[in-house]
C-alpha cells in the first residue's frame, strides 16, 4: 500500500477507518487482513499503556472495566449535557472548569484521567498509523453537530498529530462518495443508520453546491439496540438476569448476539452459540439457539419504525414529500440489514444506494474531499450551513438575527446599529444562538466591547456589526463605528455545545413560541421607540418649542402623555395607536427642527448639546 499523505476519516461512535484517493479513486485503509473498520475501543493497562481498535474490542470480554467505548458521545458535551450516555459508558467522568471558566469533561480508567479529544485522538493515531502516518486528513462529523463538538473533533485530530484540513459532514460525505455532485440538480436523502445512532439528512444538490436542508435523527438508535433485543429475547428464554454486575456474561452475550444479527443479513437463519465459564455467583452459561432471519426481524420493526418517523420530520422540516426525493443513499453498518434496505425503499418509493459499503462511504468520500482541498481542484464548492441562528442581544433583551439557521456557510452578513443615548462612548455586544425571540431563550456564546467611540448624539453613530462565519462553522464577530473607523473583533469560541436534543428542542419551541415570541418582541421594540422618541421630543421642545404654536404644544403634550400612559399598560394594540397619535402630534416640531438643522448647517454652525451619558 502507498503511503498517502493526506487521508479522510470516519471517526464513528462505534467503528472508524481512513481512506485515501490514488490515481483518481478513493480507496479504503485496510489491514494485511483486509479489514478496514477499527472499533472505535480503547483499553488501559495499568502502566498506562492502551491497546485500540480489535485487541482492545476482544479485551472487553475479559476486562470491562478497562475498555471504553462510544467516546464520540462526549466529544465537546458538559456534563449537563449528558443523561443517557452516562448509563451508557460505565465509567466515572467528571466535569473540571479551567481557569478561563470553560468545563472540561474528564473520564477517569484505570487510575488516570482522560478529556474526550484524548481519547478520540488515541483512536485517530491508530488510524493514522495504519494509514502509514499521514499528516493532514479530513474529519467526518454528523451533520448536527454543534461548533463546540466540532471544535472538540479538530482538537482530538491535532492530538493525534494531524493538520485538520476540514470538518466535514457525515452526509455531505457519503453523497460525495456516490458522486452525487455530478448531478446538476437534485435532492438526496442520507439514511445513517450506524452501532449507537440514526441519522437521516436531506441534502439539496445544485450545480455542485451541496447544502443541507433538514437534519433528524435519534442519538439513541442504531445496531446495539438490535443487540439488546436479541440479548433480552435468550436472557428471556433461559430465565437469566441480565445485571450489570456480571459484565462477563454481557459482553459474551452482546458478541455472541451481534455476530447472529450479522449472519442474518446474509442467511435465512443462524445458530447463536454461547459458551461462558462458571463465575462464584452463577454457573457456566451454554446456549445454541436457531435463529430465523424473520425472527430477527420482528425485532427491528419497532426501531425501523422509529428511523422512519424522524426521517418524516426531516421531511416536513425540508417541506418535501418522499416523491420529491430523487437519491436515497444508505449509510451506516445496520443498513446491511435486508430489512431495513426494505423499509427505507417502500418508504421513499425508490430503491436506495448500495453499491458501495455503507460503512466504508463516509469515509471514502472524506477522501474525496481531503483530495480535492489539497490536489488544488477547485471545481467543486461543498456547503453546509449554519445549525442556528446567530444574532445580536438589543435593548430589553431582544435577539436581533444577524445570520438566519440553514444559511449555507461560509457566510457573512452586517446589520447596522445605532446608540439610544447621547455621548455613548462605548457599546457592549451580546452575541446569542438560537431560534427564539428572546435571549432567556437563546444560548449565549460570547460577549465583547466596542470602545473609543467619540461621544456623538443619540442616533448619529452608525455601528456596523459583522458576523463572520467560515468553513468550519466557527464565527468572527466584528463592530465597526463608520463614521470615527473605530472597531473590534471577537472569535466566538463557545465554552461548550448544544445537545442534539437542544438544537432540536429549541427549533420546535421556536415554533410553539413564534405568536407569543413575536407579540413580546415587538412590544419591547416599540416600547424602545417610545422612549426614545419621548427623549429627543423633550431634548427639541427646548431648542424650538418656542416657535410652536399653542395649539401645537398642546397636541403635543397631550400626545406626550398619552404615550407614557401607553408605554406603563404594556399592550401592543394601545402602544401602536399611541405612537401613531404621537407621531401626527409631533410633525409640526420635526419640520420645525429639521429647519433648524439646516440654517444652522448653511450657516455652518456644527455645535451639538451633548449629555453626559454613556452605557
Ligand atoms: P458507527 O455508528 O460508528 O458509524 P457503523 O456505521 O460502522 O458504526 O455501524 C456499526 C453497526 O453496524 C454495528 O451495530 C454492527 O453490528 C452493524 N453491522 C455491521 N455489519 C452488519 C451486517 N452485515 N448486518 C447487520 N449489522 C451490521
Ligand atoms: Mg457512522
Amino acid at each position: 500500500m502507498a503511503s498517502p499523505k493526506v487521508v479522510g476519516i470516519d471517526l464513528g461512535t462505534t467503528y472508524s477507518l481512513a481512506a485515501y484517493v490514488e490515481g483518481g479513486q478513493p480507496v479504503v485503509v485496510r489491514d494485511s487482513h483486509g479489514t478496514a473498520l477499527i472499533p472505535s475501543c480503547i483499553s488501559f493497562f495499568e502502566d498506562g499503556s492502551v491497546l485500540v481498535g480489535s485487541a482492545a474490542k476482544a479485551r472487553a470480554l475479559a476486562d470491562p472495566e478497562h475498555t471504553i467505548f462510544s467516546i464520540k458521545r462526549l466529544m465537546g458535551r458538559t456534563l449537563k449535557d449528558l443523561h443517557k450516555e452516562l448509563q451508557l459508558i460505565p465509567h466515572q467522568i467528571v466535569e473540571r472548569e479551567t481557569a478561563d471558566g470553560r468545563k472540561v469533561l474528564h473520564v477517569r480508567i484505570a487510575g488516570r484521567e482522560y478529556t474526550p479529544e484524548e481519547l478520540s485522538a488515541m483512536i485517530l493515531r491508530e488510524v493514522r498509523q495504519r494509514a502509514g502516518n499521514p499528516t493532514q486528513a479530513v474529519i467526518t462529523v454528523p451533520a448536527y453537530f454543534d461548533d463546540a463538538q466540532r471544535q472538540a473533533t479538530r482538537d482530538a485530530g491535532r492530538i493525534a498529530g494531524l493538520d485538520v484540513l476540514r470538518i466535514l459532514n457525515e452526509p455531505t460525505a457519503a453523497a460525495l462518495a456516490y458522486g452525487l455532485d455530478r448531478r446538476r440538480q437534485g435532492t438526496i436523502v442520507v439514511y445513517d443508520l450506524g452501532g449507537g445512532t440514526f441519522d437521516c439528512s436531506i441534502l439539496s444538490l445544485s450545480d455542485g453546491v451541496f447544502q443541507v436542508l433538514a437534519t433528524h435523527g435519534d442519538t439513541f438508535l442504531g445496531g446495539d439496540d438490535f443487540d439488546r433485543a436479541l440479548m433480552e429475547l435468550i436472557a428471556r428464554e433461559q430465565g437469566w438476569e441480565l445485571s450489570p454486575r456480571d459484565p462477563l456474561l454481557l459482553q459474551h452475550l452482546r458478541d455472541a448476539a451481534e455476530a447472529a444479527k450479522i449472519a442474518l443479513s446474509s442467511q435465512e437463519s443462524t445458530v447463536l452459540r454461547l459458551d461462558v465459564p462458571a463465575t462464584v455467583d452463577r454457573p457456566a452459561r451454554q446456549v445454541a439457539r436457531t435463529l430465523q432471519r424473520q425472527e430477527l426481524e420482528q425485532l427491528l420493526q419497532p426501531f425501523i419504525d422509529r428511523t422512519l418517523e424522524c426521517c418524516r420530520a426531516a421531511l416536513r422540516d425540508a417541506q418535501l414529500t418522499p416523491q420529491q426525493i430523487d437519491e436515497v443513499v444508505l449509510v451506516g453498518g445496520s443498513t446491511r440489514i435486508p430489512y431495513v434496505r426494505r423499509r427505507v425503499a417502500e418508504f421513499f418509493g425508490k430503491t436506495p444506494h448500495t453499491e458501495l459499503n455503507p460503512d466504508e462511504v463516509v469515509a471514502l468520500g472524506a477522501a474525496i474531499q481531503a483530495d480535492i482541498l489539497t490536489s488544488g481542484r477547485r471545481d467543486m464548492l461543498l456547503l453546509d450551513v449554519v445549525p442556528l441562528s446567530l444574532g445580536i442581544e438589543t435593548l430589553g433583551g431582544v435577539v436581533d438575527k444577524v445570520i438566519h439557521r440553514n444559511t449555507t456557510i461560509p457566510c457573512r452578513a452586517t446589520t447596522r446599529y445605532t446608540t439610544f443615548v447621547d455621548n455613548q462612548t462605548a457599546i457592549v455586544l451580546n452575541i446569542y444562538q438560537g431560534e427564539r425571540e428572546l435571549t432567556k431563550d437563546c444560548r449565549f456564546l460570547g460577549t465583547f466591547k466596542l470602545t473609543g467611540i467619540p461621544p456623538m448624539p443619540a442616533q448619529f453613530p452608525q455601528v456596523d456589526v459583522t458576523f463572520l462565519v467560515d468553513q468550519n462553522g466557527l464565527l468572527t464577530v466584528t463592530a465597526k463605528e463608520q463614521r470615527s473607523g473605530v472597531q473590534a473583533q471577537v472569535t466566538v469560541q463557545p465554552a461548550h455545545g448544544l445537545t442534539r436534543e437542544e438544537v432540536e428542542q429549541l427549533v420546535l419551541e421556536s415554533i410553539e413560541h413564534a405568536q407569543e415570541d413575536f407579540t413580546a418582541r415587538r412590544l419591547i421594540e416599540l416600547r424602545n421607540k417610545a422612549e426614545a422618541d419621548l427623549r429627543h421630543t423633550a431634548k427639541a421642545l427646548t431648542q424650538a418649542g418656542d416657535q410652536l404654536t399653542p395649539e401645537q404644544r398642546q397636541a403635543i403634550d397631550a400626545a406626550v402623555e398619552n404615550l407614557r400612559q401607553a408605554i406603563a399598560q404594556n399592550d401592543l394594540t394601545v402602544l401602536q395607536n399611541a405612537l401613531d397619535a404621537f407621531n401626527t402630534a409631533t410633525q409640526p416640531l420635526a419640520t420645525l427642527l429639521m429647519n433648524e438643522v439646516l440654517r444652522r448647517a448653511i450657516a455652518g454652525k456644527t455645535e451639538q448639546a451633548l449629555d453626559p451619558t454613556t452605557i
